[in-house]
């Protein structure tokens, strides 16, 4: 059977004059092809004209929330898994220590409090020694001593660098 020129009119979707119009159904009456090539079309072009579907932004919304929730879940069980983890490793290595606290706590405190005075016995002496020692320091020594140690540490400094060249050159030329 020949389909043409109505499988041209059929894809092109041109508009067709009464004869035309008269051939055109006429075959498609007793053709399978071209009737179901028209089918074709119309729902091609019913399908181009839908538009989406009512609700989608709101499902797409609400699916969104759902996963979000989910995750903020996940991330919940996640961290608390972890805090879990870790106060059980925790007790399990410093548990022994813990307990020998508990177990004589006069012994820890007294330690603990020994300690911290110790520290900050150490801490207030060494101040006060360097405030005294900036505060007397200038008085004590007068100004062409201090001039002296000056130029003296710049002196060795500059025999350590001049030594340090006269290494790095010696072992160069070896
Ligand atoms: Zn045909």
């Amino acid at each position: 059977m020949n389909h043409r020129p109505f499988e041209d009119w059929i894809i092109s979707e041109q508009a067709l004059n009464p004869v035309e119009k008269r051939e055109l159904e006429s075959h498609l009456r007793g053709c399978k092809v071209c009737s179901s090539l028209v089918d074709t079309g119309v729902e091609l072009r019913s399908s181009r004209m839908v538009p989406p579907k009512a609700g989608f932004t709101h499902r797409f919304h609400t699916r969104l929330a759902a996963h979000k929730l989910s995750e903020r879940r996940r991330r919940f069980w996640g961290s608390l898994v972890f805090i879990l983890v870790g106060t059980f490793l925790l007790a399990w290595k410093a548990g022994p220590f813990i307990l020998s606290i508990f177990a004589s706590p006069a012994e820890w405190i007294t330690f603990v409090i020994g300690y911290f005075l110790f520290v900050a016995t150490s801490i207030q002496v060494l101040t006060e020694a360097v405030l005294v020692i900036l505060n007397i320091a200038p008085v004590l020594v007068p100004a062409y001593v201090w001039m002296i140690i000056v130029s003296a540490l710049a002196g060795l400094g500059l025999l350590w660098s001049v030594s340090i060249w006269r290494l790095t050159r010696y072992t160069q030329g070896a």
